[in-house]
């Protein structure tokens, strides 16, 4: 069985050392120890009680962007992830504010997964778990993960989120950065921006070779 996480796909995690994207995401920044001063470049979110830097980012290997003019478009993108061999072992990050759509771009690509019934943000629970089947037969777990209301880092263990990155399967993790340090680095993340106009922009974001692959659509 292959393990989830290779030792070379790793890199670029050490402590109070990130990688951290400005606002635009497509030019990013290395951050040493970060001192008080720089704060004010961070969301609050990001840093610790301190006022240093905890979230770390995992390198960029590449960039895609999108533009969903509906929400059609996000649905034809997510069955087109849905069709890539590399989806079945992938974790991916979704980041955009409260209804940039986020939970909707998790709802298509766990119905192109073939989940079928009520399928239920996570807002509450953390997590909600599903299983297929694969595209090799195989069963295939998926865990949907929304860490707005994780607080508890004693979750993480008891609730056994840990052992979920640790298993074969597809994470799919919206909030991730409320459970930094704990949360493995994705493959791939995304980030969703609202238009005024109610149109959606997706930067997409490949952190491992695995996340190359998935960005490689048609
Ligand atoms: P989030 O999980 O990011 O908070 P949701 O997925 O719950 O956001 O979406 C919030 C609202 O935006 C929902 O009413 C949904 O129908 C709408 N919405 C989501 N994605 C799109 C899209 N791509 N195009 C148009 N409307 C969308
Ligand atoms: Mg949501």
């Amino acid at each position: 069985m292959k393990a989830r996480f290779e030792p070379g796909e790793q890199a670029g995690f050490g402590a109070l050392q990130g990688h951290v994207g400005n606002a635009d995401l497509g030019e990013s920044k290395r951050f040493g120890a970060l001192q008080q001063s720089r704060n004010d470049l961070l969301p609050d979110d990001l840093l610790g009680p301190r006022g240093l830097l905890i979230l770390n980012h995992p390198p960029i290997l590449e960039t895609r962007r999108l533009h969903w003019p509906d929400e059609a478009a996000c649905a034809h993108f997510a069955q087109t992830l849905a069709a890539q061999p590399d989806i079945v072992h992938a974790r991916l990050e979704l980041h955009g504010p409260l209804g940039a759509g986020k939970t909707t771009f998790v709802r298509h690509l766990l119905r192109a997964l073939g989940v079928r019934g009520r399928i239920k943000s996570p807002t509450y629970t953390v997590m909600e778990p599903y299983r297929v089947t694969g595209p090799s037969g195989q069963p295939l777990d998926i865990a949907h993960f929304d860490f707005y209301r994780f607080t508890d880092p004693r979750e993480w263990e008891d609730a056994g989120f840990r052992d979920v990155f640790a298993q074969p399967g597809l994470c799919l993790s919206e909030w991730a950065d409320k459970a930094h340090p704990w949360l493995p680095p994705p493959d791939v993340s995304l980030h969703i921006t609202l238009q005024p106009d109610d149109t959606r922009e997706l930067h997409l974001c490949a952190h491992s070779p695995i996340g190359q692959r998935l960005l490689t659509l048609p």
